[in-house]
C-alpha cells in the first residue's frame, strides 16, 4: 500500500491492534449466534462487553489521537493516505464523541438483547422482549446526542451505518420510490397471468434439508465464494461476518417446506463474502479493509440474490439441477413456473422473503417507525400495533402475530436502528452498479463471442464476478460510496435504474406495459 507519511504509517500500524481486536469480537459474535447455548448469554455479554472496553481504549490512546489530529490536518497526501485519514475520523467519531461507558453498555446490553430477542421470537411474546428494546432505544438516543445532529438525532445514527445520509434524504428517495412501486405492483396484480400462490412450496410440500444443503454449496461454487476462506453455517438470521480476510463466513436457513429461501439466502449472503474476498490484500487489518458501507455491501449481495439469481437466463441454467436435486417435488416443472416461482410478487408480512417489488416498502416501514422511536414520538408498548396499522398503509396486509410482526428482525435486538435503509439503498445502488456492468459487458461482446443474458443461459458467472472485482471488490473503503458510485457508473445515485429494471423485468414475465 502506498503510504509514505510516516504519521499516516504510525495510524495504519497502531490501527492493526484495533482491527484484530474486532475481528475477535466478530468471533464471539458469530459464536452467539450460531451456536451459543441460551445459558452461556450473560457470561458471553461481558466478555463481549470488555472486548469492546480493549477496542475504546485503543481509539482513545492519548498517541493515537494526537497523531490522528495532526494528520487530519495534513495537506499533500496521496489518495490512500486521504482515505485513511478519512476512515479513521469517521470511525473514530463513535469513540471519540460517545462516554466510554455509554460504549461499553450498549455493547453489553445488546448482546444480552440478542438471546432475549429470539426466545420471545420463538415464544411469540413482545412483553418479553419489550424491556430491553426501550434501553437500547434510550442508549440509541443519549449515542446521537453525544455525536451530534443538526435537527434530527436520527440522523447522527443513519450516519453511522452510511456516512452522511439523514433522515430528510431518505424521505425524499423512498417519497418517489413508492409511488413507483404502487404503480408497478398494481399492474402485475391485475395482470392475466397473475398469481399469488403456487402449490410447488408451502403447505405440507417437503424439501429436505440435507439437499437444500447440497444445492447451495453447489451454488456458492458456481458464484466462485472460496470455501478454503470461509464457511456456511445455519442461524435465525442468516448473515455474512469477516472474522480475517481469508476467513469470511456466511449462514443460511432450511425451510422445509420452501426450498427458495435457502437458496437465495445463500446467494444474498455469499454476494457479501465475494465483496471482501476481493478486496486488496494489501489492505487487510488497515482502515482501507473491508467493504465501504452497508449500503454498497447490500448493492452486491441483491445483485447477485436478484438480479443473477432471480433473473429469467439463470433459471433457465438452473431448472434442470432444481430439477434433479428434487425430482420428486419438480421433476415435471419447467423453467418457465420456475422463474415465475421465484419471482413470485405478492405483499407478504416477512421482510427477507419479500421480492423485489415490495421489498422496499418493508424497509420504509421500519425507517418511520425508529424515526418516530428516536424522536420519541411512538412508545415501545405501542409497537406492535402500531406496526400492523403500518404494514396495512404499505402493504395492504398485517401480521396476526408478533411473531410476523415487530418481532421477525433481529437488527433491534443488536442495538441496529439506522441500519435498514441501507437495505433499500443497496437495491438502488445495485440496480445502477448492474446497469453499468450490462452495458460494458456487452460492448465487448463480440470479443467474448457472448453477451451477459447468453453468460447467464449457461451458468457462467465467472464474468460477472470479475467485473465486480475488478470495478467495486478490489478498492474496498478507498473511494467513499458516492465517489465509487460515479467513478464506476459516471452519475449520482438514481433510483430509476431501479424502478426501470423491475419495469423491464416484469413486464416480460406478467405481459404488461407501464
Ligand atoms: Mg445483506
Amino acid at each position: 500500500m502506498p503510504i509514505s507519511n510516516s504519521k499516516v504509517k504510525q495510524l495504519v500500524e497502531d490501527y492493526h491492534k484495533i482491527s484484530l481486536l474486532n475481528k475477535t469480537k466478530a468471533v464471539l459474535d458469530w459464536d452467539m449466534n450460531v451456536n451459543l447455548p441460551s445459558k452461556g448469554s450473560e457470561g458471553r455479554a461481558k466478555q463481549v462487553a470488555l472486548l469492546t472496553e480493549f477496542i475504546t481504549n485503543q481509539w482513545l490512546d492519548p498517541q493515537f489521537k494526537s497523531n490522528l489530529e495532526e494528520a487530519s490536518l495534513l495537506s499533500n497526501l496521496n489518495p490512500e493516505e486521504k482515505a485513511v485519514i478519512r476512515n479513521l475520523n469517521y470511525q473514530g467519531k463513535y469513540y471519540y464523541r460517545v462516554p466510554k461507558e455509554v460504549i461499553v453498555e450498549f455493547s453489553r446490553t445488546t448482546s444480552e438483547a440478542f438471546m432475549i430477542w429470539q426466545k420471545a421470537k420463538k415464544d411469540n411474546r413482545f412483553k418479553d422482549f419489550a424491556p430491553v428494546l426501550k434501553k437500547i432505544i434510550k442508549l440509541n438516543q443519549i449515542i446521537a446526542d453525544h455525536l451530534g445532529y443538526i435537527n434530527n438525532p436520527y440522523d447522527a445514527l443513519l450516519d453511522l451505518y452510511e456516512p452522511g445520509l439523514t433522515a430528510e434524504v431518505c424521505q425524499k428517495i423512498f417519497k418517489k420510490l413508492q409511488s413507483e412501486l404502487k404503480v408497478i405492483l398494481k399492474s402485475i396484480q391485475s395482470s392475466k397471468g397473475y398469481r399469488s400462490e403456487s402449490e410447488l412450496v408451502g403447505g405440507e410440500v417437503f424439501y429436505p434439508s440435507e439437499s437444500q444443503k447440497k444445492l447451495a454449496e453447489f451454488i456458492l461454487k458456481k458464484m466462485g465464494y472460496d470455501l478454503e476462506a470461509g464457511r456456511v453455517d445455519v442461524s435465525t438470521h442468516p448473515f455474512e461476518t469477516v472474522l480475517d480476510r481469508f476467513d469470511i463466513r456466511i449462514t443460511t436457513w432450511y425451510h422445509e417446506n420452501d426450498f427458495r429461501d435457502s437458496f437465495t439466502a445463500a446467494m444474498h449472503e455469499a454476494g457479501h463474502a465475494l465483496y471482501e474476498q476481493g478486496i486488496n490484500v494489501d489492505y487487510s487489518d488497515t482502515p482501507l479493509s473491508g467493504g465501504v458501507s452497508y449500503a454498497i455491501h447490500e448493492s452486491q449481495s441483491r445483485f447477485w440474490e436478484n438480479v443473477v439469481g432471480r433473473s429469467e437466463e439463470f433459471i433457465e441454467f438452473m431448472a434442470p439441477v432444481f430439477q434433479a436435486f428434487y425430482s420428486a417435488q419438480l421433476g415435471h416443472i419447467g423453467s418457465d413456473t420456475l422463474m415465475k416461482l421465484f419471482n413470485q410478487v405478492k405483499p407478504s408480512l416477512i421482510r427477507v422473503e419479500a421480492d423485489e417489488v415490495t421489498y422496499n416498502s418493508h424497509i420504509i416501514l421500519r425507517f418511520e417507525l425508529e424515526n418516530s422511536l428516536i424522536n420519541g414520538k411512538i412508545e415501545v408498548g405501542d409497537l406492535p400495533e402500531v406496526w400492523k396499522a403500518k404494514m396495512k398503509q404499505h402493504l395492504g396486509i398485517s401480521p396476526k402475530t408478533d411473531r410476523e410482526g415487530v418481532l421477525q428482525d433481529v437488527h433491534w435486538s443488536l442495538g441496529y436502528m439506522g441500519y435498514f435503509p441501507t437495505y433499500a439503498l443497496g437495491n438502488l445502488y445495485g440496480a445502477q452498479f448492474a446497469s453499468k456492468m450490462k452495458k460494458e459487458l456487452n460492448m465487448r461482446r463480440s470479443l467474448y463471442h457472448t453477451d451477459i443474458k447468453e453468460l447467464l443461459r449457461k451458468g457462467e458467472l465467472g464474468t460477472l464476478l470479475s467485473w465486480l472485482r475488478e470495478n467495486i471488490h478490489q478498492y474496498g473503503s478507498l473511494y467513499w460510496p458516492e465517489e465509487l458510485l460515479k467513478k464506476v457508473t459516471g452519475k449520482e445515485l438514481d433510483p430509476t435504474y431501479f424502478t426501470d429494471y423491475l419495469k423491464e423485468k416484469y413486464s416480460k414475465i406478467y405481459g404488461v406495459k407501464f
